[in-house]
């Protein structure tokens, strides 16, 4: 349909059933924009096809292209965080642990005093 260099290989039939004539827009929303036509008189048969692409598709395409590459972006923004979260999950997992090892170094420490403090009270 259309080529690189802008060369439309394309043969378009109208409802007339000839070929159809490539014309360029002069509205104006849509300056320059290329479409076929039918080549009868006074528009023919009414045949009309867009060959330029929409300036407004072509926009949203880009847009839509930016907002795919800002969710490529998050996803590996997200994994890597993922990646963060677990580690430190696996930090606060050894730091409860050793405050549950303190803990109970601390019970016995107590335990030990006690008896201390209650000999000292028996046996003076
Ligand atoms: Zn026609």
């Amino acid at each position: 349909m259309l080529q690189n260099s802008g060369i439309i290989d394309e043969n378009v039939i109208c409802n007339c059933g000839n070929s159809c004539n490539v014309r360029t827009s002069r509205a104006d929303n849509n300056p320059g924009r290329r479409f076929f036509g039918c080549k009868m008189p006074k528009g023919g048969c009414g045949y009309f096809k867009w060959i330029d692409p929409s300036p407004e598709v072509e926009l949203l395409k880009k847009k839509l292209k930016e907002v795919e590459e800002d969710r490529d972006t998050l996803k590996y923004k997200m994994k890597k965080l993922g990646g963060k979260f677990d580690s430190l999950k696996q930090k606060l997992k050894e730091i409860k642990q050793e405050r549950d090892c303190a803990k109970a170094k601390f019970n016995r420490l107590v335990v030990v005093v006690l008896c201390f403090l209650l000999a000292k009270i028996i046996f003076g």
